[in-house]
């Protein structure tokens, strides 16, 4: 033979799960949350367990708030932190912000910015809908016209679902230059920490996250950030939540008491976890999650797949498996290799996987799930030249 690349495509097979051969060391979560969690932001909660009236619990609480606000170079930002998930972040920015019978556009195109919609009738909110095919990136223009007369606009900025990062900036400024006293209730519940983000320089009232996602932290805590027109517009006892009023809670966050009990073990690892991504200048972070991302999809296309979004967030690659591979094959073939990853959301389990080093991971992480996803599509029968994949991630990182 004359060439090396069909000797090295007939070697190079996937392993034979057969064969017999040490567990796997690294068994690892590669899904858009929960991600992987730091050592050291784990060991956090397995302290003799602190007091949150306690000064020290006082004061972590205060910290992870000002640490919140200086993630996104805002402070006149307030942050609430919410015992729950990125959920009740937006419940309680909803259900605070916005009173009865008021008009909000929902705008949409994917499975989360869906659920904003469906929340909003949920509470019985004058609701429109402004929607594009999942996948798609959401247009500016028609979003501003769309919220043109309403009270509040609720938009997704990184659509986990599809893999799509909306122009999250022109959006706002084309609602914005319209409807001036439009409320933005922003879900960034995996672009906080991973994407760029300036809501001060863009108009966003509300920034939502959750404690799983880009904070790279475990479940338990949604993350509200009110941008200083947004603490003056907080409806006071607001009748459609109690445990969720963000007028209450801010109140008492902001002298360092929660009207309830904080999940307080979650908010000091929260902090270990802040500490790291404060560790660089926010451009840093964001180049970096990018680049790993885009090693993801580099790979993928290397192996065959192609990306879904037209516009790819940094916080998960959604990819479409070769013809004949569906996304829970894909999905369920890597959990055999120890990673967790994830299909499409329903009705799109089969048309994607998605992939995500959004947590704690850095570049080798990249590249190791590229070569383990090159090995999981080989094993389901894809054909593609073994290394290109790799390689093509490599090409990414640098
Ligand atoms: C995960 C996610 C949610 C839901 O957040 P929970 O923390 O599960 O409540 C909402 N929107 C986006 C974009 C997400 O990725």
């Amino acid at each position: 033979m004359s060439t090396s690349s069909t000797q090295v495509a007939a070697r190079a097979s996937a392993p034979d799960p057969s064969a017999p051969h040490l567990p796997l060391n690294r068994r690892r979560l590669i899904a858009p949350g929960p991600v992987e969690v730091e050592p050291r932001v784990l060991a956090e909660l397995a302290q003799p367990q602190m007091h949150h009236r306690a000064p020290d619990g006082v004061a972590k609480l205060m910290q992870a708030r000002a640490q919140l606000s200086e993630l996104l170079d805002a402070p006149g930002y307030e942050a609430v932190i919410v015992t729950g998930s990125g959920t009740a972040a937006f419940e309680g920015a909803l259900v605070s912000l916005v009173p009865g019978n008021a008009r909000v556009v929902s705008a949409q195109a994917g499975k989360f910015s869906e659920r904003w919609g469906d929340m909003a009738r949920h509470f019985g909110y004058d609701t429109q809908l402004v929607s594009r095919p999942w996948g798609e990136v959401l247009d500016p223009q028609e979003v501003a016209d769309a919220a043109r007369d309403a009270h509040t606009l609720l938009v997704t900025h990184s659509e986990t679902s599809t893999g799509a990062l909306h122009d999250l900036a022109a959006i706002a400024r084309a609602a914005k230059a319209q409807n001036p006293d439009l409320i933005i209730i922003a879900d960034c519940i995996t672009s906080y920490g991973v994407a760029e983000l300036r809501p001060e320089q863009w108009g966003i009232d509300a920034v939502v996250s959750g404690s799983q996602k880009g904070t790279a932290t475990p479940p338990g805590l949604g993350l509200l950030l009110l941008s200083p027109s947004a603490q003056e517009r907080l409806i006071p006892a607001t009748p459609r939540g109690f445990y969720l009023d963000m007028h209450r809670e801010l109140k008492g966050q902001m002298g360092g008491n929660t009207p309830q009990t904080p999940a307080i073990n979650l908010i000091y690892a929260l902090s270990a976890s802040l500490e790291r991504l404060l560790s660089v200048p926010r451009e840093v972070l964001w180049a970096e999650k990018k680049r790993q991302n885009d090693a993801l999809l580099a790979a993928g296309v290397g192996a065959g797949c192609r990306a879904w979004a037209s516009r790819s967030s940094p916080a998960v690659a959604v990819l479409c498996p070769p013809a004949g591979i569906s996304g829970r094959a894909v999905a369920a073939q890597l959990a055999v290799m120890g990673q967790r990853a994830l299909p499409g959301q329903a009705p799109h389990e089969d048309t994607v996987f998605r992939i995500s080093t959004m947590g704690y991971a850095d570049r080798y992480d990249a590249l190791g799930i590229a070569g383990i996803l090159e090995d999981a599509l080989t094993a389901l029968g894809a054909e593609f030249e073994r290394g290109a994949g790799v390689a093509a991630a490599w090409a990414a990182l640098k």
